[in-house]
C-alpha cells in the first residue's frame, strides 16, 4: 500500500491524486475550513532545507503538494515513490473549476499589475459564475497588516497567492493566523501563465516530462535556478545512503 506521507529530504509530501486533492479541499471549503496549501518544487525543497524557519512553516501546512517531476523521482531513488506529480497550476485551474459550478468566493492576489489585471479578465471570462471579490498586485511590504485585513474584509473562499516563495507561505501563515475560513495556496509565477504573459510547454514537453527544458530554453536566465535540481537529486541519494547505513 502506498505511503499517505512521504518525506523528501524532509518535507513531507501528501502523496495522493490531484482528484483526491481537489475533492478534499473542496469538502473543506464547503465546511469553511481553513486550508493552506503549499505546491514545492526541488528548489523549494532545497530551501526548506537551508533555512530551518522556512522548513517549519511549511511542515505545518495542511498539504503539501509534490509540484515538479524532480520530486517524484526523488521519491523513487528514496523508494517510497509518490504516485503522481500535481502542478499547482493545474490544480489553480482544477479549484477554479470547482469553484465556478459552486460561485465560490475568489481573491487573486499577487502579480504585477498588468499581469494581475488581464489574469481578472482571464477569469471573469472562463470562470464567469465566480465570485471574484478582490484581487491585488504582489509589491507590498509583508509586514503591512492592512493587505490581510482587506482581503479578509472580502470573506473569500479561496486565496491563490501567486508572490513566490517564500514570501507567499510566510504571508498565508500570517492571513490564516487570524482568518475564519478560506483556502489559501501559494502559486508562485501561476498568473503570468493565466495572463498569456508566461507560455506553458507545449504538450510534448510536459507529456515527455520535460516542462524544465522548455523553460530553460524561453528563459535561459532560468539555469542558475535550476542547476537546484542536480543539487537536490545528489542530496536525495545522500540521504538514501545514510539511511542504508542506520
Ligand atoms: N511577485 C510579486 N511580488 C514580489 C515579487 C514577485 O507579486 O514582490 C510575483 C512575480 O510578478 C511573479 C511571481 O511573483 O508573478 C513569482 O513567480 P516565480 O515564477 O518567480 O515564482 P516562484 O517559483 O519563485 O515561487
Amino acid at each position: 500500500m502506498e505511503q499517505k506521507k512521504v518525506s523528501v529530504l524532509g518535507v513531507p509530501f501528501d502523496n495522493k491524486t490531484k482528484e483526491t486533492f481537489l475533492e478534499e479541499l473542496m469538502e473543506r471549503v464547503e465546511h469553511n475550513q481553513k486550508s493552506f496549501v503549499v505546491t514545492a518544487n526541488p528548489e523549494i525543497v532545497m530551501y526548506a532545507k537551508r533555512n530551518p524557519a522556512y522548513m517549519s512553516l511549511i511542515t505545518k501546512a495542511d498539504y503539501i503538494i509534490a509540484d515538479g517531476i524532480g520530486i517524484i523521482k526523488g521519491s523513487k531513488i528514496l523508494g517510497t515513490p509518490i504516485i503522481e506529480r500535481v502542478a499547482g497550476y493545474d490544480l489553480m485551474l482544477a479549484l477554479l473549476e470547482e469553484a465556478n459550478r459552486k460561485g465560490s468566493r475568489i481573491y487573486l492576489l499577487g502579480a504585477k499589475e498588468d499581469v494581475l489585471q488581464r489574469t481578472v479578465a482571464k477569469v471573469q471570462t472562463f470562470y464567469p459564475s465566480i465570485n471574484l471579490v478582490g484581487s491585488r498586485n504582489g509589491y507590498f511590504d509583508l509586514s503591512d497588516a492592512s493587505i490581510i485585513e482587506s482581503v479578509q474584509a472580502t470573506q473569500p473562499d479561496m486565496v491563490f497567492v501567486a508572490i513566490g516563495y517564500p514570501r507567499q507561505e510566510q504571508w498565508i501563515q500570517s492571513y490564516l493566523a487570524t482568518a475564519s475560513k478560506g483556502l489559501l495556496m501559494g502559486v508562485g509565477g501561476s498568473f503570468d501563465v493565466l495572463s498569456g504573459k508566461a507560455k506553458r510547454a507545449p504538450k510534448i514537453f510536459i507529456q515527455l516530462n520535460s516542462e524544465w527544458l522548455y523553460r530553460l530554453i524561453k528563459q535561459p536566465l532560468r539555469l542558475k535556478r535550476m542547476m537546484a535540481l542536480p543539487q537536490f537529486l545528489r542530496e536525495v541519494k545522500n540521504e538514501k545512503k545514510q539511511v542504508y547505513k542506520k
